[in-house]
C-alpha cells in the first residue's frame, strides 16, 4: 500500500503519467467495513469513489449506476448507504434537479484517515485480540464465551466463531505495531510476533 505523495503525483511511471485516470481508494474505510462484515457498504463506497472527480468531495451517481458498479443489488443499497452514514464515511443530502430530487453524496475525510474515524468506525480500527488457531486478528466481538477446565479451575475462554480457536488479547508490542501493520500490508500475526522481537527488544 502506498501513501499518496508528491512523488507519485509527479511520477514518471507510465501507468500514472499525464492523462491517466485514477481514483484514490479509501483504504481505511474499506478495511474497517470489511472487518465489520459490511462488504456491501464497502463495495458501494468503492463505486462512489470511481465517480469522484478529484476536485470535489461530491458525487451524484444514480442508484442504478451504484448498483451496476458495486454489484450490490438495488434492494440492498438503502441499507448499505445507511451503514456508510453510520460509520461517518459519507453524508447524503437531496438536491433539486428539474422537477425531481436526486441524492448527492459527500465523501468524508474519514474514508482515508484512520485518525478521523467516528465512534462506530473506530470499533473496527484496532484488533481486540488474535486467534491462536487461525492467526487472524479479531475485530469487534467475533467470539463466544465457553467455560473450560484448566486443572482445578474453570476458565471463561473466548472462542473464535470462524474456526473454534482460542482468542487471546494482543500484547503491548502487538498493539504498538498494529497501526504500522495496517498501513504496510495485511501481515499475518505469526510474522507480527517476529517483527516485535526484532524491533522492540525487551
Ligand atoms: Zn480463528
Amino acid at each position: 500500500m502506498q501513501r499518496l505523495s508528491a512523488r507519485i503525483l509527479s511520477s514518471k511511471d507510465s501507468r500514472l503519467g499525464p492523462g491517466s485516470l485514477w481514483a484514490p481508494l479509501p483504504i481505511p474505510a474499506c478495511r474497517a467495513l470489511t472487518y465489520a462484515g459490511q462488504i456491501k457498504a464497502s463495495q458501494l463506497l468503492f463505486a462512489m469513489v470511481l465517480h469522484a472527480s478529484g476536485n470535489s468531495p461530491y458525487v451524484f451517481p444514480s442508484r442504478e449506476t451504484l448498483s451496476k458498479y458495486s454489484g450490490v443489488g438495488k434492494n440492498s443499497i438503502t441499507q448499505a448507504l445507511a451503514v456508510l452514514e453510520r460509520f461517518g464515511f459519507i453524508r447524503i443530502d437531496e438536491i433539486k434537479q428539474g422537477p425531481t430530487y436526486r441524492n448527492r453524496y459527500e465523501l468524508l475525510r474519514a474514508c482515508w484517515h484512520w485518525d478521523e474515524f467516528n465512534e462506530v468506525a473506530s470499533r473496527y480500527k484496532v484488533p481486540k485480540g488474535h486467534c491462536t488457531k487461525c492467526g487472524n486478528w479479531i475485530y469487534s466481538a467475533s467470539w463466544y464465551y465457553e467455560n473450560r477446565r484448566s486443572g482445578l479451575a474453570t476458565i471463561r475462554t473466548r472462542v473464535h466463531f470462524n474456526c473454534g480457536g482460542v482468542v487471546k488479547n494482543l500484547n503491548r508490542n502487538q498493539m504498538l505495531i498494529t497501526r504500522q501493520q495496517e498501513e504496510l500490508a495485511g501481515m499475518p500475526l505469526y510474522m507480527v510476533g517476529q517483527v516485535c522481537e526484532l524491533e522492540i527488544p525487551e
